[in-house]
């Protein structure tokens, strides 16, 4: 059975289309990543599977469950991150929890239980009575995302849950995501950051003016380009040449070196394999 299960999604806004029909499956336990540029209609897709939006058109299942005929029992499986901090800031760090804990029904024996677990998880138990107006970007992001997991979802929606934070943080931000996953929840996550998605997902899928381009793991994407690249700088500009091993891409980066060309072996990465196929950069 998939943990989620999306069928030729479509979302208009007036003469806007967002999303023209996308469809993907995201099987149990699996971290499954949307990367793509913004306005891509990552967030569209988001909004529409946590119940926020109505689509134009498609269906979605979450473990068979029709998202848009049970809205209820969708929304108890489904756990969000958005990518606005809306947290308030007034408010502690337990306090937000309390709230938004009560609002998914949970008692408050249930409440104080779970939040201390997950204070723990995130490392933020020293700042339960602080106010959130005064802890920093990077444990504003880890509270957002251990408040979507107080209901224990199933499945957890990050958008682009490292936008704006430094490399260091982004990486414990990403330690912490793991360890999510390997506790058994499916992740569904947007990013418009290749390197993160080379490194969390199981599965990407490229997603560029409200379509999908294509699917498969990370490794596999890049294998359908070869596993060496040769950047050629030109007068014209920068260009790039695959190839499916060291030996013929250094044969053919040593006929243009003899052209005075400045020239680069690298390995392939996933940025290449998202120009490639979607002939924009991210
Ligand atoms: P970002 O990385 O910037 O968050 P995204 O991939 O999440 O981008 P969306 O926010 O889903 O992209 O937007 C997809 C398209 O839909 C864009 O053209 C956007 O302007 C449009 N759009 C999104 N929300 C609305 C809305 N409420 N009204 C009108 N147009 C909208």
């Amino acid at each position: 059975m998939d943990a989620v299960r999306v069928e030729n999604l479509v979302k208009r806004y007036g003469k806007i289309e967002a999303l023209r029909g996308i469809s993907f499956r995201i099987a149990p336990g699996e971290l499954f990543a949307f990367l793509g540029p913004n306005g891509a209609g990552k967030t569209t897709t988001i909004r529409i599977l946590c119940g926020l939006t109505r689509p134009t058109a498609g269906r979605a299942f979450f473990y068979e469950v029709d998202v848009f005929k049970r809205p209820v029992e969708a929304k108890k499986m489904a756990g969000l991150v958005p990518q606005t901090i809306n947290l308030d800031l007034e408010l502690t760090v337990a306090e937000n929890l309390f709230i938004h804990g009560l609002l998914f029904g949970l008692s408050r024996e249930e409440i104080s239980r779970r939040a201390r677990a997950l204070l723990d998880f995130a490392e933020l138990s020293d700042r339960k009575d602080h106010k959130v107006r005064t802890l920093s970007g990077g444990m504003r992001r880890r509270l957002l995302i251990i408040r979507a997991l107080l209901h224990e979802p199933r499945i957890l929606f990050l958008d682009e849950p490292t936008v704006g934070l430094d490399p260091h943080i982004r990486r414990r931000l990403w330690g912490l995501i793991k360890r999510i996953q390997q506790q058994g929840t499916t992740i569904f996550l947007t990013t418009h950051y290749i390197e993160e998605a080379e490194f969390l997902a199981d599965r990407v899928a490229f997603i560029d003016q409200g379509r999908l381009i294509i699917e498969g793991t990370p490794q596999a994407l890049m294998a359908r380009l070869g596993e060496f690249a040769v950047d050629v700088v030109r007068e014209s500009g920068l260009e790039t040449k695959y190839f499916p091993n060291r030996e013929e891409a250094e044969k053919f980066a040593l006929a243009l070196a003899e052209q005075a060309e400045t020239v680069t072996i690298r390995r392939v990465n996933l940025e290449d394999a998202f120009v490639y196929f979607t002939g924009r950069k991210v």
